[in-house]
């Protein structure tokens, strides 16, 4: 197993960048597909919010409606603090364990992980840290386009992130996504090659 972190900010391409190596063979788990599991009916951390936040976080079917259970952690910084304590470390679990399934196989593996940190060096096995960067105005544009945001939300949640500048620092590698979908097919090729080098005996 050879392992790459992929982070970036929101908008940055993160997700794109992850299908494309996906395309070319890579095995992608991600944190954010993780983040949902977690929360369904018969997952880990779905009794444990229950018992935090009540049955109003529940959806008819008894499936958590996660804009309710939004609207009661983000309410506070306490209840902010009790999610993530439910949420992170079977997060963090699921995708060791995930990775660990793989240990032993010539697999390249893509950790797809929006807070990528030092600490995660520690805990998961990452070889090398690729960061997708773009400049806040392409990333604005992207989420008020694509994803519909107000413009005033998507600064907003840019400037509640960590800077370009602290993010690129943690990097082994950072692709700059800043142009169009062919340009951005072309960083990718960039990228496998420069993951080919770098792997040993690739
Ligand atoms: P998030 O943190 O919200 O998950 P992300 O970093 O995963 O964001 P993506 O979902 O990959 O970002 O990209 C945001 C949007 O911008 C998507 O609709 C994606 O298709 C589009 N996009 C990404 N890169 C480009 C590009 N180079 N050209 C055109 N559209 C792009």
């Amino acid at each position: 197993m050879f392992s790459i972190g992929l982070t970036g900010g929101i908008g940055s391409g993160k997700s794109a960048v992850a299908d494309l190596l996906v395309e070319r063979g890579a095995w992608l788990i991600d944190a954010d597909i993780v983040a949902r599991e977690v929360v369904e009916p018969g997952g880990p951390a779905y009794e444990p919010l229950l018992e935090r936040f009540g049955t109003d976080i529940l959806a008819v079917d008894r499936s958590i409606d996660r804009q309710a259970l939004a609207d009661v952690a983000f309410a506070s910084p306490e209840a902010l603090a009790d999610l993530n304590a439910i949420t992170h470390p079977v997060i963090g679990i699921e995708m060791i364990e995930r990775q660990r399934a793989l240990a032993e196989t010539d697999a390249l593996v893509i950790l797809a992980i929006p807070l990528l940190r030092a600490i995660h060096r520690e805990t998961m096995v990452i070889d090398r840290v690729v960061v997708v960067d773009c400049p806040t105005e392409v990333a604005v544009d992207r989420l008020v386009t694509y994803r519909a945001f107000p413009e005033g939300d998507a600064r907003a949640r840019i400037a509640a992130q960590i800077t370009r500048e602290e993010r690129t620092a943690e990097a082994d590698y950072v692709l700059l996504n800043d142009a169009g979908l062919d340009e951005l097919e072309a960083a990718v090729e960039r990228l496998w090659d420069w993951i080919a080098a770098v792997r040993p005996g690739g």
